[in-house]
């Protein structure tokens, strides 16, 4: 089966021709379909900016690596026990590319992110078809377009940041990074409240795309003095939750900084496996009390994942859309950063929008 992969470990932007990363089409065997698990026709796959990260070998080396965990397509065949979540053959769907197994202790103690078998259903969804677990799976809603729903996986994610930052409503909030993954974020904390939104970006079209989807304030900060603006933003306070979805090691050691008494303070994004952020435990964890945490995946984020997604902004991520036949031209529209989100068409499926 066609699938999109890494066929060459390295990093896709590397100078030397003969050391980067290569993506390309690769022919994977079919998947089976056990009694409890959904075949989907995918129609759209996201390409994701951990894609990357893949192709540098962060997952592993051994080539072809299957890609595509940003999915949107239609059920073509259930297996004969995938009863209990209600879908039928023709649904619209989108889904979790991770399966929690339910049985494992983690799972069991509420802690599916650390399921110990989440990597036996992640299949390559960048593909003309993917067989998931029933438990995977969601309906989209009518009034969600199939390019739409393939971002329903960065918006679980957008969740799960929203989870963790524990905001109360009125809390001043700033997003450092207008990547896909620091847009939505800033969408769903706008829905959920957050005052005195800002996003600290250096490219102008994300800026304004931040604009465009709520925040209050933007903030270059190459060109501006990010410190002083922050001040002035939240009246010498600080803000009470600081997301990073840039995962860039020069953007994060100064962001500890912008945080308020008290301030929740998440690494949203992936970041170099050796680097090691400066911390100076006396201010920020003895005086300022702050909580600092992460975001691996989104364990319980996807139902309501679902329910938000007519009500975020998507348009901006739904224009780039490249057939499956040039998926290393699309891979090259990703890596210029002109679209915050690029699409793989995986079959020609009739959508909505
Ligand atoms: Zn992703
Ligand atoms: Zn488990």
């Amino acid at each position: 089966m066609k699938t999109v992969a890494v066929t060459r470990v390295g990093n896709l932007r590397a100078e030397d021709a003969d050391e980067r990363g290569l993506i390309g089409l690769a022919d994977f065997p079919a998947q089976p379909l056990g009694p409890e698990d959904v075949r989907i026709r995918v129609a759209y796959a996201g390409i994701c900016g951990s894609d990357p990260h893949v192709a540098e070998g962060y997952f592993g080396t051994e080539v072809p690596i299957g890609l595509g965990h940003e999915i949107s397509g239609v059920v073509e065949a259930l297996g004969e026990r995938a009863h209990r979540t209600g879908l039928g053959v023709g649904d619209r769907v989108a889904g979790n590319f991770l399966r929690f197994c339910g049985t494992c202790l983690p799972c069991r103690d509420g802690r599916q992110q650390f399921c110990e078998f989440i990597q036996e259903y992640n299949r390559p969804g960048m593909a003309e078809t993917v067989t998931w677990h029933e438990s995977q799976v969601y309906r989209l809603p009518d009034d969600v377009s199939l390019r739409q729903g393939a971002l329903l996986e960065p918006v679980s994610v957008a969740v799960r940041i929203a989870d963790k930052t524990r905001l109360r409503v009125g809390d001043r909030v700033v997003v450092c990074g207008g990547g896909p993954i620091g847009q939505l974020a800033l969408q769903v904390l706008k829905l959920h409240g957050a005052t005195s939104l800002t996003m600290i970006e250096p490219i102008a079209e994300r800026r304004e795309m931040a604009l465009r989807g709520g925040a209050d304030h933007v903030i270059d900060p190459l060109a501006e003095d990010q410190g002083a603006r922050a001040e002035e933003i939240t009246g010498g306070r600080g803000f009470d939750v600081v997301i990073d979805a840039s995962g860039s090691t020069r953007a994060v050691p100064g962001l500890l900084d912008l945080a308020a008494h008290g301030a929740t303070v998440i690494y949203g994004a992936m970041y170099p496996a050796d680097y090691e952020l400066p911390l100076n435990l006396s201010s920020f964890l003895y005086l300022k009390e702050l909580t600092l945490t992460g975001v691996f995946v989104s364990p319980y984020a996807f139902p309501r994942a679902v329910q938000l997604l007519p009500h975020l902004r998507l348009d901006d991520f739904t224009r780039a859309v490249y057939d499956l036949d040039d998926a290393v031209a699309a891979f090259a529209e990703h890596l210029s950063g002109r679209h915050p989100k690029v699409l793989i068409r995986c079959n020609d499926i009739p959508d909505g929008s």
